[in-house]
């Protein structure tokens, strides 16, 4: 089989194929045992420079491509929008042309704005990496999750991955809904009318099929892994939701135990202990994989600085 044409950006998941999310996805199973110290750093991209740009909150997305870039020997500015320019006024746009021109090789940028990392790919030369935009899309947090599945029930071909809680608002669930369809698994999306708009529906291009549910009790026993998400608070959701979504949509431990034996349960963080998700379900070590979904954060984005940075 060939290999696809290079990776000029990456910016979302929507529109990648199933070879190319594959051959991400090869790449990082070679870099696991280096992303968390069983092998030695691959260390092929010293002299490059990366730069950071995270003008919204991150704790694992910033952190993970930090340690990325630097097992991959590469050096990393990080830069936040409280102490960069952009508290006093400069764009995202002439933030990162500045960034070009002193030559930084790559570009990961994670804005509130969504599109800002298509603005960025439109007008820069550089390799530009979205570690989210508003709403839109979270591509390295929907390959870590697509890696994380395939290591916990091999193919996703046919399965059923329910994502529950606020859809409307997340990101994580649209590079989700993308890369899972492609690679051949249904998904279900499950929550209040007001958080899973009818319209996701027919977001993705299959194989795979999405539909809708508004009782997570009815799905529970049918799926094969279940995602669930924080209402996200930040993007003015679920406003007086909280006690009336955790006895609906919270995961505790009577709806885990009505899931098929090998199910698995994933969460992108930040949790919110209590609320989404019971802490004995998150720290169950039979059925959590919140934690290697972590891991594999590592790896993934290692195999996404190598590819961009290969040119
Ligand atoms: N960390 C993920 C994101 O940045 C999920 C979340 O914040 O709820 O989208």
């Amino acid at each position: 089989m060939s290999s696809p044409p290079r990776l000029p950006h990456l910016l979302g998941l929507e529109g990648l194929d199933a070879p190319r999310i594959e051959e991400l996805l090869e790449r990082s199973r070679l870099f696991l045992p280096a992303a968390v110290g069983h092998a030695p750093p691959p260390g092929h991209h010293a002299h490059r420079m990366v730069a950071n740009l995270f003008f919204e909150d991150s704790t694992r997305t910033r952190s993970s491509f930090a340690r990325a870039a630097m097992l991959l020997g590469a050096k990393v500015v990080d830069l936040l929008e409280s102490g960069s320019s952009a508290s006093k006024g400069e764009t995202l746009l002439d933030t990162a042309l500045n960034l070009q021109a002193m030559g930084f090789d790559a570009l990961v940028v994670r804005t509130a704005a969504s599109g800002g990392p298509h603005l960025l790919a439109a007008h820069l030369r550089k390799p530009i990496v979205s570690a989210g935009d508003g709403r839109h899309e979270h591509p390295t947090q929907g390959l870590l999750d697509l890696l994380t599945l395939q290591k916990a029930l091999n193919s996703l071909q046919g399965r059923v991955v329910a994502i529950v809680g606020d859809i409307a608002n997340s990101r994580v669930a649209r590079s989700d809904i993308h890369g899972l369809t492609a690679l051949g698994a249904d998904v279900v999306l499950v929550g209040p009318p007001t958080l899973v708009p009818a319209a996701l529906r027919s977001i993705a291009d299959g194989p795979g099929r999405v539909w809708i549910e508004h009782d997570l009790d009815r799905v529970l026993g049918e799926v094969d892994a279940l995602i669930t998400l924080r209402v996200q608070m930040e993007r003015a959701a679920g406003t007086g939701l909280a006690g009336d979504f955790r006895a609906m949509y919270g995961l505790n431990t009577f709806r885990a135990g009505r899931m098929k034996p090998h199910a698995v349960i994933m969460h992108p963080g930040p949790m919110n202990r209590g609320q989404e998700i019971e802490s004995l379900v998150a720290d169950d070590p039979t059925r959590s994989v919140i934690l290697q979904q972590v891991t594999h954060g590592v790896a993934v984005r290692m195999a996404v600085l190598d590819a961009l940075l290969a040119s």
